[in-house]
């Protein structure tokens, strides 16, 4: 009887948060759903921005909150993600939310992992003991990403920073998701021929054009499934912040779906 709404947080003017927070909003008013922006300036307290959060987790047509990350320096990101209702955490960040994923209940899962599964799904890509290498260990995308494979009883391996002979692991996958932020890293003889490649990165090339963490001309000969950047997983991502939503909006309705299970 009413429709969804996600109100989204953005402190500060970082000009790639602003076309992100744009683009969310756009996305829930085609759907249907009522879309909202708090635009708070870049000297909001941390008091501040908390009230906002608790006021708009106290309202009843708000069934979605998120704020946009990064946050200015002064602000303790951490506490601002505890705030957030775990029942209205659409972005899936809050640790009630983190730890149910971890022990595999129903939960509010982060967008951008979310996206890739269903990709993974629309594809018809077999998970089932294939090999699975997740490059990059953010909360925000590697660590879930590897726990949803995890839960379709994919064999994963997470790699990051430290880790050694990286294109040797990424050379074994079945599944390769890049998460890591660096253009081009994951090259075309790293990739298994037949496998399916996810490219999360969103990098600023030379040219200023957007270009992912994969070397897509060259992995391209050799994947099954491949994601380009842009057009791949950053759509996905949006329309995963809306499933949550929706998600959230029926949990709190008293509805449990079963199409809206992981
Ligand atoms: P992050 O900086 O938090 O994490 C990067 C990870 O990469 C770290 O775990 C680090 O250990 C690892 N790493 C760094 N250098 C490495 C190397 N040389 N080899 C192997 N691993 C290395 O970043 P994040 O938030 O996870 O985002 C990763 C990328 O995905 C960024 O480009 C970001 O813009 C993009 N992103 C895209 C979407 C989307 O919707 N498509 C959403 C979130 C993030």
């Amino acid at each position: 009887g009413r429709r969804p709404g996600l109100d989204v947080v953005l402190v500060g003017d970082d000009a790639a948060s602003q076309v992100y927070v744009r683009n969310k909003a756009k996305a829930c008013e085609e759907a249907g759903m009522r879309g909202e922006v708090h635009r708070l300036p870049a000297t909001t307290t941390q008091p501040e921005l908390v009230a906002l959060l608790r006021g708009l987790c106290a309202r009843d047509d708000v069934d979605g909150v998120l704020v946009q990350l990064p946050l200015p320096r002064h602000l303790d990101e951490a506490a601002v993600l505890d705030v957030v209702d775990p029942a209205r955490d659409v972005d899936g960040f809050h640790p009630v939310n983190a730890g149910a994923l971890l022990v595999g209940r129903p939960t509010l899962a982060p967008c951008t992992p979310l996206g890739c599964m269903r990709l993974l799904e629309h594809a018809g890509v077999a998970l089932e003991g294939a090999r699975a290498v997740v490059v990059g260990r953010s909360n925000i995308v590697g660590k879930p990403m590897a726990l949803l494979l995890l839960q379709r009883s994919a064999t994963v391996t997470v790699a990051h920073s430290r880790t050694r002979e990286l294109a040797q692991l990424c050379a074994e996958a079945d599944v390769l998701v890049a998460a890591v932020g660096r253009a081009g890293l994951v090259r075309g003889a790293w990739v298994k021929p037949g496998a399916t490649v996810l490219d999360v990165g969103i990098n600023r090339g030379a040219d200023g054009k957007l270009v992912g963490d994969v070397a897509f001309d060259e992995a391209r000969e050799r994947a099954a499934w491949i994601t380009p950047v842009p057009g791949g997983v950053g759509p996905m991502t949006i329309a995963c912040l809306l499933e949550n939503t929706l998600r959230a909006a029926w949990r709190r309705a008293g509805y449990a779906p079963a199409e809206f299970s992981l």
